[in-house]
């Protein structure tokens, strides 16, 4: 799902000697919270390095996810593991109406595709990308709502109302999803669907059991944005397309434009393309 721009995380200097997850660790220390740690030096360190100018510096990116029940968690990434923005596929490549596959382990190659996935959405300025937009089926789908500012969002853990900017990014492992409450219409965009953007209804609360990156139970409710994507992202999983979800009416008026996307998809990839 795609809408407005992103902010970044914060960047944290990384002291000589030290690793990343020592750097973390005294972070912790000095924080009275209990902070959970997703580890992204692999991203951080390159974009820094890009808005500064400077390449040679060492910075990195870290993203803190408060909890209540979790001490220090960090997962490293190997240090020569760095991120990649990957190729998003488009409405008729084959890999966007395939199911997601189960994933059994979260190892270090789901952690790398997790991180990739995390750079790729990033730099399309979207909000939620699912594998099967970078050619893997499989149950698998990041989100990143903290930038945007006009369509809020709510968060809900063990029925207590968090700040759902903190909880970001998001990595879902073999979702669950329930949806609850009235159904209400809104724009949505799919990076897939490059330019293109229709109304689509949806229920209002989404319920959500996953693993997260650290391997551990993630359980939480949504509201308003974060709903919204949290349903086209578990769609994805399953093959189910946003414009499967939109009203006759409303989805014969981008007949025109997705056609020609299935065409240019077509002909990109020299194979029939699928609707
Ligand atoms: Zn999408």
């Amino acid at each position: 799902m795609v809408t407005g721009k992103r902010r970044l995380g914060f960047f944290l200097r990384r002291e000589p000697g030290m690793t990343t997850t020592s750097c973390a660790k005294e972070l912790a220390k000095s924080s009275r919270e209990s902070i959970g740690i997703l580890d992204w030096e692999c991203m951080g360190g390159r974009r820094a390095c890009r808005q500064r100018g400077r390449r040679a510096t060492v910075w990195f990116l870290i993203f803190l996810r408060h909890r209540q029940d979790s001490g220090l968690r960090p997962i490293a990434l190997p240090e020569d593991n760095r991120a990649v923005i990957l190729e998003i596929v488009h409405y008729g490549h084959p890999a966007l109406r395939m199911k997601g596959r189960r994933i059994a382990a979260v190892d270090a190659g789901i952690r790398k595709l997790a991180a990739d996935m995390l750079e790729t959405m990033t730099a399309a300025n979207g909000v939620g990308l699912a594998a099967q937009q970078v050619g893997r089926p499989l149950l698998l789908c990041v989100l990143d709502i903290s930038c945007v500012t006009d369509r809020p969002s709510r968060m809900f853990v063990e029925g207590r109302e968090v700040d759902a900017a903190a909880w970001m990014p998001l990595v879902l492992i073999n979702p669950e999803i329930s949806v609850s409450g009235r159904e209400r219409s809104a724009t949505e965009g799919c990076l897939s669907f490059p330019d293109l953007s229709g109304e689509v209804p949806r229920p209002e609360r989404t319920g959500v059991r996953a693993t997260g990156l650290d391997g551990r139970p993630l359980e939480f409710e949504a509201t308003g944005l974060l709903s919204r994507a949290l349903q086209h992202e578990f769609d994805h999983l399953q093959g189910i397309l946003y414009i499967d979800r939109m009203a006759t009416k409303e989805r014969r008026r981008l007949d025109g434009p997705i056609q020609q996307l299935l065409e240019e998809t077509a002909s990109k990839s020299g194979m029939p393309a699928r609707a």
